[in-house]
Formats: C-alpha cells, structure tokens, sequence
C-alpha cells in the first residue's frame, strides 16, 4: 500500500493551491483527480475570474481576500505564469441594495480604497455603461481578473516541483477513516492508499463522497457567454474598463469581463437549476441567450453583438452562500473545503495556505470562523436545501 502524510482529493482550483502548499511544507503529498485539470467538468473554467477587495459578501473577508493577493503575487513570481491582471472593477446597483451596501460597508470596515460614483459619472467614465437614475457605482480599484486555468496549472506546476505526487484520471471511490492507527484510506482503480490526512477539494462533487453527513449543499447550474460589441468594441479591451457587475434587481445580478481576447465575458449570477453534477445539461438554450440579451439591452446596448460562444459551469451552494472550511465532525484528521457558493476563485492562492495550516497546525491565523460546518449540520439548514436535490444528499 502507498501511504503519505497527506492525500488531496480534486485537485481544481483548491486542491491544486493545497497540494502546492502542503508539498511546500516538506509533506509527503498524494493528490487525485478524476480528470486532468484544468478541465471543463467542474467550477474552473472560462478563461477570467473576478477578483475584487471591498467584499460585497461580507466584511469579514476582506483579510482572507487580501492574504490571497499577496499569494497571487507570489506565485506570479515563482512560475512566471501570468494569473492575475488588476484593471480596477465597478459594481452598479440601487444604492440601498445589498450588493453596494455591502462593498461600503468592507470598504469602511477596512478603510479600502473606494470611488462611489453617480450614474452621470459612471457615464462618464465609462460610456458604454447605460445605469439607471436611481443606481450608483462602486468603483474598487483593486478588482480584476484571475485567469483560472493558468492558475491551476501554476499550482500544480509548484506542488510537483516540491515533490507532490498527482495522478490524474484517477477518481477516489471510496475513503475510509480512522484504519491502521487512526490513517484514512482512499480506494482509486490503481489500488488503496493511506495517509495522516485527507483533505477533500472535490468542488461539486464534495456533497456526495461526504453524503452520510448530508450537507446541505445544492449543484447550481451557470451559462457563461462571450460577445462580441456590436458598437466601441475599444472601450470593451481590458486597457479602457475592468469587470463590471450589476445588480440589477433586488437578488439578481449578472457580471463581466473585459474582452481578453475571446470575446467579452458575461454572465447571469445564480439564478440557475440545480443539478447533479455527472448529470448537468451542458446544452445552452436559446431562451436562456434571449434572457441575458434583456439585460444587455438594457445596461450595456453597445455589447449586443454577436455570440461568439457560450460555456456551461457549476457552483457549489450553501444555505447562506458563504464557505465551508473545516474538519469532518466525525474525524479531525479529514479537512473539508472548497463549496464557494460561486464567489471561491479569488481565494483559491490562499485556500491552499490555509489548506497547510489547518492540516500541519490544527488553526489558521486567519479568521474562519464563519465557515464552521456545525451552521451546516442544524435542522433548519438541513431543511433549506431546495427539495427537489435533497435525494442527491441524502
Ligand atoms: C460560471 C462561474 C463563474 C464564477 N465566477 C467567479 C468569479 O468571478 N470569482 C470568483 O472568485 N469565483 C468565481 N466562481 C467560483 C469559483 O470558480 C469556484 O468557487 C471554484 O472554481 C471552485 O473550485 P473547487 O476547487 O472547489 O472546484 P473545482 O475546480 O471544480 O475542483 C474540484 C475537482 O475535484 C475533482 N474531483 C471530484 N470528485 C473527485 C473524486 N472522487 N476523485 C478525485 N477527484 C475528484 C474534479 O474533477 C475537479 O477537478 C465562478 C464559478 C462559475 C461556475
């Protein structure tokens, strides 16, 4: 049997930051996939990312995010890979909602850089924007991009220089705690494997290989479409504008990129159907193009050119859409992480770090408190799951 300190199962955007810094640790690491990442099947592809500082979600992750930049920095540095371009991004929404609330309320919790401007000057500044009367804009000069698959590929490229051991088209079917000793086993089609640890970065299909726990956790299902302007397509480069989002009703937004060369990113933010995720219709429908354009039409006319290609993807969903890092209840030496409810990318650099923490010291520096798995396991969360994936988990 081959065993490690450590054995890392999906190896996307978390689980190739942690068996990266893990490895880096001097651990003995084994990771798994059962694709080849980066790959098409899970939550890490479509070329960019948003990354943004004044965190609409909450305050309270505002130091994680700004841990996670630093990361990104550095491992710019070590690949030479380039992972991150920072254009400066605006979030334009009705000024009660909670989408600009909430960036105001990181960016005065955490004294942040900020530029609120009114529909005029978001005219202004970028002409292509067409906001109501009664919407303003948040202008954070840290966002931008993450490119997601030269992400992954940068950790995985690091945790095999520090020695990790990644084998690909490999799934874990099954796993086994607390064997020889209080090891946990792992059972892949090349044989068994057993570590101190374990560590699930499994993403989509977290639910189902921790189904006793019957987290409540929904598959959703997202369309990504790319465009091209129909008018100023000079104004869509990422030179002349960053990512904007939008919230443009209460609950609903949709977001985009500049054009990084395929076209301009742009897509609905939730608002999708839950899924299993061997079973996810990959097939984009034409209602489902005509339902963006609205919007388009609406906010960003200019950009209501042709389709130049669409994408399926999926989030991970918890009940109140934050994260969950933290250790099976059942077994301390097994780490859950990864279910980011569509907004983890930005945090995947330090994701990992965080990962190398918990597994080598038991505690992060970082505040994670909000990510417990106990909100997770009450009644009322339990029940919150939308009714027709409870059998998924159950
Ligand atoms: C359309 C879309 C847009 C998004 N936009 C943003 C954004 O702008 N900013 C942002 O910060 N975040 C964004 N997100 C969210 C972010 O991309 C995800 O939170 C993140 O990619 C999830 O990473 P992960 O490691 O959990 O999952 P993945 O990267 O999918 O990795 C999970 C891996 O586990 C593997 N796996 C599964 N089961 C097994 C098994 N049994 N054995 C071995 N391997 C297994 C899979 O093959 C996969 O490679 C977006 C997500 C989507 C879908």
């Amino acid at each position: 049997m081959t065993t490690a300190d450590v054995i890392v199962v999906g190896l996307g955007a978390h689980g190739s930051s942690a068996a990266c810094h893990l490895a880096r640790r001097g651990l003995n690491v084994i990771g798994f996939d059962r694709h080849r990442p980066p790959h098409t099947f899970g939550s890490s592809h479509g070329g960019s990312r948003i990354i943004r500082q004044a965190y609409s979600e909450a305050p309270f992750y505002v130091p994680i995010m700004q841990r996670s930049y630093e990361l990104w920095d550095d491992l710019q540095k070590r690949t030479g890979r380039k992972v991150m371009n920072i254009t400066g991004g605006i979030s334009i929404g009705d000024k009660r909602g909670k989408g600009i609330t909430g960036i105001q309320e990181s960016a005065e919790t955490y004294d942040l850089p900020l530029d609120v401007l009114d529909p005029e000057q978001i005219t202004r500044r970028f002409p292509m924007l067409h906001p109501h009367e009664y919407m303003i804009g948040a202008f954070d000069p840290r966002a931008g991009a993450i490119f997601p698959e030269e992400a992954v590929r940068a950790h995985l490229d690091e945790a095999i220089k520090a020695g990790a051991d990644l084998r690909f088209d490999e799934p874990v079917i099954r796993w086994r705690p607390d064997r020889n000793g209080g090891n946990v086993q792992v059972e892949t089609k090349s044989g068994t494997f057993e570590a101190k640890q374990l560590v699930f970065t499994a993403g989509a299909w977290l639910p189902e290989l921790v189904s006793k726990l019957k987290l409540p956790m929904w598959i959703e299902r997202q369309v990504l479409f790319w465009f091209e302007p129909k008018a100023n397509a000079e104004a869509f480069l990422p030179q002349n504008m960053g990512n904007h989002s939008w919230e443009y009703e209460p609950g609903h937004s949709m977001y985009a990129q500049p054009n990084y060369g395929e076209g301009v990113k742009i897509a609905l933010h939730h608002d999708g159907a839950s899924s299993h995720p061997d079973r996810l219709n990959r097939l984009v429908a034409d209602s489902e193009e005509k339902a963006l354009r609205e919007q388009i039409e609406r906010y960003i006319p200019d950009l209501n050119g042709k389709m130049l290609n669409s994408a399926v993807c999926m989030y991970t969903d918890t009940p109140d859409l934050h994260f969950l890092i933290d250790f099976h209840p059942g077994h301390k030496n097994i780490l859950l992480m990864s279910p980011c409810s569509g907004h983890g990318f930005k945090f995947s650099a330090v994701m990992g770090e965080i990962a190398a923490d918990l597994v080598t010291e038991g505690k992060s520096n970082l505040d994670l408190s909000q990510f417990g798995i106990d909100r997770l396991l009450t009644e009322e969360s339990q029940t919150s799951c939308p009714p027709e994936i409870r059998p998924y988990n159950a």
